[in-house]
């Protein structure tokens, strides 16, 4: 990561310490998350989160994040849901650009050049991968 020591690394590592180790917290997660496709995508997410909220600032990051789950009768599984409609990366909710910039990245770490190709229409203007 070239922004070693960064702000942005420590809130990262800040927050995946937590999650991974966080008392009480029944759901385990593996020493190495290399090791799967899921894993990647999810510290890929988590890492857009970050980048998100330094982009948005915090404030506007939490208000447009309650806004979204009250727009989506609070159910936090229809906020990911991105395959069933067809909106811009701009337009997408918060956690619908994370899940594409986290799940384009596990294609991309595990060679899915198709999953990467049919994702990549809805990255554009998200600032990673190039697009
Ligand atoms: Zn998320």
């Amino acid at each position: 990561m070239s922004e070693k020591g960064s702000g942005v690394e420590q809130n990262l590592w800040t927050a995946l310490h937590h999650k991974v180790t966080k008392p009480g917290c029944s759901t385990s997660y593996p020493p190495d998350f290399s090791t799967s496709q899921y894993y990647v995508a999810l510290l890929l997410h988590e890492f857009f989160h970050v980048m998100q909220y330094r982009r948005m600032g915090f404030d506007r990051f939490l208000t447009r994040y309650g806004y979204e789950m009250s727009q989506h009768g609070f159910d936090p599984d229809r906020l990911y849901d991105y395959e069933s409609r067809s909106r811009t990366f701009a337009q997408e909710t918060i956690e619908r650009q994370a899940d594409m910039v986290g799940v384009y990245g596990g294609f991309k770490f595990f060679g899915d050049a198709k999953g990467m190709k049919a994702l990549a229409p809805r990255l554009r203007g998200s600032g990673v991968y190039g697009f």
